[in-house]
């Protein structure tokens, strides 16, 4: 099949898989439900498939897209120009707290580039105070597992994250056949609305991630082991927690109890060992590994 839509030939290092399905575009654009007035900004509208639609409904809104050619043609786009903010920038470096207006929060939506979505999302998570909620297009297969409950084979890092930080909802399932060119996967849009009080405290996010990332480092061992050089058995059953649980059946809020717990034997003196393995695990960017 031809990589060309619309004139443009798509390109694979952009993640570049063209909506043109009508019955699909518009039941993604119902289920963003975009107001006139809302604070809306799309990541990579590449020819505009969700963008012309989004563009009817509201006054105006923001663009982010890294391909050049792509964000010049949305600049001289005959219909929807003057609606359109057109940002040419990486996504992962865009600081969205700017697009904040006083009241109002940002809607984030997009039919994101798969080979990004998973560090996307997480730079967005930085950003939750500022977000209303995100509609984002990915694998099927991504959408489980930011969906997935604890005691699920889906259930891995990307799940506690992104639940500590939204409630996430799939809203459309999506076939290969509704994009050009067609990915191999299933598609799914997710909801992720970001949640207004932290549901689970957690005195460090940082400590969040060392225990998520080592306990599903080693997703088949027990927490005593995986844990062990951030806990003790002792710490994990003063949690009420058993240690002989693995990874994938701890829940978010034991996970936050375990985070607070490491985070507060890493700020004690006499644990300096624990303290060191801390920093080490966390000084490995876990966003790539799942
Ligand atoms: N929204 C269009 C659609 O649904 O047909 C295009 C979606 S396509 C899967 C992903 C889009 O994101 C492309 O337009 C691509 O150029 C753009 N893109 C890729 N990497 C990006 C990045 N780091 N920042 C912003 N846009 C990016």
């Amino acid at each position: 099949m031809s990589n060309k839509h619309l004139g443009h030939t798509a390109r694979k290092r952009f993640g570049q898989n063209f909506l043109h399905d009508e019955y699909i575009i518009d039941k993604i654009v119902s289920a963003i439900g975009p107001k006139h007035d809302d604070n809306i900004v799309e990541i990579g509208p590449g020819l505009g498939a969700l963008t012309e639609p989004v563009a009817e409904l509201v006054d105006s809104f923001t663009v982010i897209e890294l391909d050049r050619d792509l964000a010049a043609r949305l600049r001289s786009h005959p219909f929807i120009r003057d609606k359109l903010t057109v940002v040419e920038q990486d996504a992962l470096k865009f600081d969205f707290s700017q697009l904040r207006q006083s009241q109002k929060k940002i809607r984030v939506f997009g039919n994101l580039p798969y080979n990004i979505s998973t560090p996307l999302m997480f730079h967005l998570f930085k950003y939750c105070e500022h977000i209303q909620d995100m509609h984002f297009m990915l694998q099927h297969e991504v959408v489980q597992r930011l969906c997935a409950k604890s005691g699920s084979k889906l259930y891995g890092r990307l799940s506690v994250m992104a639940q500590y930080y939204c409630s996430a909802v799939p809203v459309v399932m999506v076939p290969p056949s509704a994009f050009k060119p067609a990915p191999k996967v299933d598609s799914a849009v997710v909801r992720l609305s970001p949640r207004s009080l932290p549901q689970y405290a957690v005195s460090s996010v940082a400590s969040l991630q060392t225990i998520v990332t080592a306990a599903f480092n080693q997703r088949r061992k027990t927490i005593r082991n995986s844990l062990k050089n951030l806990l003790s058995e002792v710490q994990i059953v003063a949690l009420d927690i058993d240690p002989d649980s693995r990874a994938e059946q701890i829940t978010i809020a034991q996970f936050a109890k375990l985070a607070n717990a490491s985070h507060k034997a890493s700020q004690a003196p006499s644990h300096e060992p624990s303290h060191k393995v801390a920093q080490e695990i966390s000084s490995h960017d876990p966003r790539h590994s799942d």
